[in-house]
């Protein structure tokens, strides 16, 4: 009796673990399924969507803004990632931002009003 009981437990226990083992992956999936991959890479200067490219372009450009085109930030797109190699911004935030290529990630390089985003595009 004692010992059936025991057992009983044991295989409880043993299927509380898997709901909890397949609830975590489950988890896991959505929040890797939420994280999707972008496929544009989007160059909005002052607010206004001035280039875009596909997140697989092999890209290195020069960003110039300013009133006389006094501000440079160097994009380069690699490897389905996008990231500010140079910039003559003065905090160089921009450029010290890792590489994005998620949907969603943005590096803002607030001097210049640049916002390099990863759209999930078409
Ligand atoms: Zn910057």
């Amino acid at each position: 009796m004692l010992k059936s009981d025991g057992l009983k437990k044991v295989k409880n226990d043993l299927i509380l673990v898997g709901v909890i083992c397949t609830l975590s992956l489950v988890g896991f999936l959505i929040f890797k399924l939420t994280m999707k991959d972008g496929n544009r890479v989007s160059v909005s200067i002052n607010g206004e969507e001035k280039y875009s490219y596909s997140i697989t372009d092999n890209v290195e450009t020069d960003i110039i803004t300013g009133n006389n085109g006094e501000n440079n930030n160097t994009l380069v797109i690699k490897d389905r990632k996008a990231y500010i190699k140079s910039a003559t911004c003065p905090d160089k935030i921009c450029v010290g931002h890792r590489p994005i290529s998620k949907d969603g990630e943005t590096i803002v390089c607030l001097p210049h009003k640049i916002v390099v985003s990863i759209t999930e595009g078409k």
